[in-house]
């Protein structure tokens, strides 16, 4: 294998350990950061999501609660129950769980959110706070893969970067972040005429679409950074990414692993934006 990899559980353990040392400060100033996690009805990988949030949280000295409540919720209940969780000032994040049952509103759920509670980074005015470059919080996966550039001293000025998706929670606000830091960003999606052409003058790809084998050997630069968000399974039902890792790894310069790459990461930068959240308030 030809390229470094940027092991996201190697940073990952880093970043915990940092949000436990401000953890403890800000207990020792008698401010507990706590976040509460908003879970309706049975889907089974929002169960186990969830349940890994809470799980980091705690680990890391964050307190969190998980509130589950079953599919046929009524939607002004779960409104009501966002208002009471804003008022709350013990509560310092909130995070509804995606996706939601059909009959709910989803935009409208998110943007019940404090804004300054809305630590998945997903509410318009943390949208907003990005696209114009004020201080907001960031969406997990993104910012979480902002950190693997950082931690391999990746300098992005000038550097052309494709982000493949276009997603709210990934691929638009990934974009947003590599332009802040001078990249030249292209955005594909599946509209995307020769996405080749456009990964080939790449130095930087993120893959961001949600299948597999999307980006393979032929369609890297050679030394180019390859950041893998795509979460799928093989045929053996294996978690895998949108690159082909053996491929593109004999090519690229720097790759992350699918999974110990991005998903770990995610997990991380949420429990930053907790503490975030929680000094943000601390400091009135
Ligand atoms: P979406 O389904 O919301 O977006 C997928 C994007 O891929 C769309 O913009 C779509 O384009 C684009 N796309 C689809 N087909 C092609 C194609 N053939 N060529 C180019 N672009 C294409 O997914 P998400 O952004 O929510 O997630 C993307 C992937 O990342 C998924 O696998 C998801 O599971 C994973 N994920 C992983 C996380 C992690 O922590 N590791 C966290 C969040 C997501 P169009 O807009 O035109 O439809």
């Amino acid at each position: 294998m030809a390229a470094q990899l940027i092991d996201g559980n190697a940073l990952a353990k880093q970043i915990r350990a940092e949000v436990s040392g401000r953890t403890e400060a800000l207990r020792a100033k008698g401010i507990q950061p706590s976040l509460a996690i908003i879970l309706v009805g049975e889907d089974p990988a929002s169960q186990v999501y969830t349940k890994h949030k809470v799980n980091d949280s705690q680990q890391t000295g964050l307190a969190a609660t998980l509130e589950r409540f079953p599919a046929d919720m009524k939607e002004a209940d779960l409104l009501a129950r966002i208002e009471a969780l804003n008022r709350d000032p013990s509560v310092h994040g909130i995070l509804v769980q995606l996706p939601l049952p059909k009959h709910m509103d989803s935009h409208k759920v998110i943007e019940a959110i404090s804004p300054a509670k809305d630590v998945d980074g997903f509410h318009v005015a943390n949208a907003g706070a990005l696209l114009v470059g004020q201080p907001g919080f960031w969406p997990c996966t993104p910012y979480g893969c902002m950190k693997m550039l950082e931690s391999i001293g990746y300098d992005l000025r000038g550097k052309n970067a494709v982000v493949i998706g276009r997603s709210n929670i990934v691929g638009k606000p990934m974009a947003l972040m590599l332009l802040a830091k001078d990249a030249t960003v292209t955005v594909c999606h599946s509209r995307t005429q020769d996405l080749k052409a456009h990964t080939l003058a790449a130095d930087v790809i993120v893959a961001a679409v949600g299948k597999r084998n999307m980006v393979t050997a032929d369609m890297v630069k050679p030394g180019a950074v390859v950041i893998d968000v795509g979460m799928n399974r093989d045929d053996e039902g294996k978690l895998c990414g949108d690159v082909d890792f053996a491929g593109v790894s004999q090519v690229a310069g720097w790759i992350t692993p699918v999974p110990g790459g991005v998903g770990p990461m995610t997990r991380a930068m949420l429990l930053v934006n907790t503490l975030e959240a929680a000094e943000r308030a601390s400091r009135g």
